[in-house]
């Protein structure tokens, strides 16, 4: 019985919405522009809080809003390489120290004299 009355009344096909009711809500537009420059524009509510950054559609990269406020900017600490490791544990006249030294050895293997360093 259900299913004779859903087979017919086509979902979408008639709409029973009053025209009044049927009106879009209030949006604007947000105009983004990613890094290679590809630009579009989003759809937003009025109601919406606006973001400052979309993916862009073609390549993904974060686009920022071109009227919009610049975009938060985490304070995101660099990632710590070997090197930055490295110089927090030994100076670098200790480095300095070690190259030497380790120069001696390979300069040794290969059957060359060692060079004398302070
Ligand atoms: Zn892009």
């Amino acid at each position: 019985m259900a299913d004779r009355v859903l087979r017919g009344s086509r979902l979408g096909a008639i709409s029973y919405e009053t025209e009044y009711a049927a009106e879009p809500a209030p949006r604007h537009f947000v105009k983004f522009r990613c890094e290679r420059d590809h630009e579009f524009t989003v759809p937003f509510s009025d109601e919406a809080e606006l973001p400052a950054t979309w993916e862009c559609r073609l390549d993904g990269t974060i686009a920022k809003a071109v009227d919009g406020p610049e975009p938060e900017t985490k304070k995101v600490k660099p990632p710590r390489t070997h090197w930055d490791m490295l110089i927090e544990r030994r100076s670098i006249a200790d480095l300095e120290e070690v190259l030497a030294e380790r120069l001696d050895v390979l300069r040794a293997r290969r059957g060359g004299k060692p060079s004398k360093s302070a």
